[in-house]
C-alpha cells in the first residue's frame, strides 16, 4: 500500500536526468550520482568550506570542523536535483542526500556531537513550503551518526529576502538578527546542516546564536558549496 503511493506520488524517474531508474535506485539514478563529481576524499570538501568562510568573514568565524559532499555551479544535473528538494516537493531527496553527508562526516572518525541542528526556515515559508529541506538533510545526517536531531535549538525570527545577488557584507547584514534561541536546550557539540553554502553567512548567522545558546563547539555540514565563477 504504501509502496503503491510511493509510486504514484514519486514516478520512478531520476529527478535529476529524468531517466528511468532501475531496480535499486532510488530518486536519482547512478549515472547522475557519479556525474555530481563529490570533492575527491574526505577533507576536501570541508576545506573548501572553511576556506569560503574564512575568506567571508575571517578566521574567528571558521567552524571547528566542516564537511561538504559536492562543488556547486549554477546549473547541470546536482542544480536540477537540488532544485527538486528545495522547490519540487521531492523531500526524499533530502535524506538521501543527508546519508551521503553523514557518512563522509562518520568517515572522519568519531565525531563526538551532541545534536544536529538543521538551518531553521521561518516559520511562514516552512508554511508556504511544507517542510525545511535542510531539516530533511539533517535527518540523513543524525540517522547515519545516530545523533540526535535538535531542530528546534534555533528558530528564523525574520522573513530575510533571498540572499542571492548580494556581496557577503550585505548578506551578513541581510542575516543580522535572522536567528533567536528557539525551544530545546543547546548541548555543546553541534554541527549545523545546510544544503547549499554560498559565502556561509547563514551558517556563520547560525553559529554565532549557537555560541550565545550555549556551544563550545559549532561544526558545519553542507550538502553542496558554490563555486567561485
Ligand atoms: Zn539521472
Amino acid at each position: 500500500m504504501i509502496e503503491g503511493l510511493r509510486h504514484i506520488l514519486y514516478p520512478e524517474v531520476c529527478v535529476a536526468c529524468r531517466a528511468l531508474l532501475r531496480t535499486g535506485e532510488q530518486l536519482v539514478c547512478g549515472s547522475c550520482l557519479d556525474g555530481f563529481s563529490p570533492y575527491p576524499g574526505t577533507a576536501a570538501g570541508g576545506d573548501a568550506l572553511k576556506r569560503v568562510v574564512r575568506d567571508h568573514f575571517g578566521q574567528e568565524d571558521v567552524p571547528a570542523g566542516a564537511w561538504c559532499l559536492y562543488p556547486y555551479r549554477g546549473s547541470g544535473r546536482l542544480h536540477d536535483a537540488m532544485h527538486s528538494l528545495k522547490y519540487e516537493g521531492i523531500f526524499p531527496l533530502g535524506r538521501l542526500f543527508g546519508r551521503k553527508l553523514g557518512e563522509l562526516v562518520a568517515s572522519s572518525g568519531p565525531t563526538g556531537f551532541d545534536g544536529i541542528v538543521p538551518v531553521p526556515l521561518h516559520r511562514l515559508k516552512l508554511v508556504e513550503r511544507t517542510y525545511n529541506q535542510a531539516g530533511k538533510i539533517a535527518e540523513g545526517v543524525a540517522e547515519v551518526l545516530g545523533i540526535p536531531l535538535l531542530p528546534k535549538v534555533i528558530v528564523r525570527r525574520r522573513y530575510t529576502d533571498t540572499q542571492t545577488g548580494l556581496t557577503s557584507s550585505a548578506r551578513r547584514l541581510n542575516l543580522h538578527g535572522a536567528f533567536g534561541p528557539g525551544s530545546q536546550p543547546c548541548p555543546p557539540r553541534v554541527l549545523v546542516v545546510d544544503d547549499v553554502v554560498t559565502t556561509g553567512a547563514t551558517m556563520t548567522a547560525a553559529a554565532g546564536v549557537l555560541r550565545g545558546c550555549g556551544a563550545s563547539l559549532v561544526s558545519f555540514a553542507a550538502v553542496a558549496l558554490t563555486e567561485k565563477i
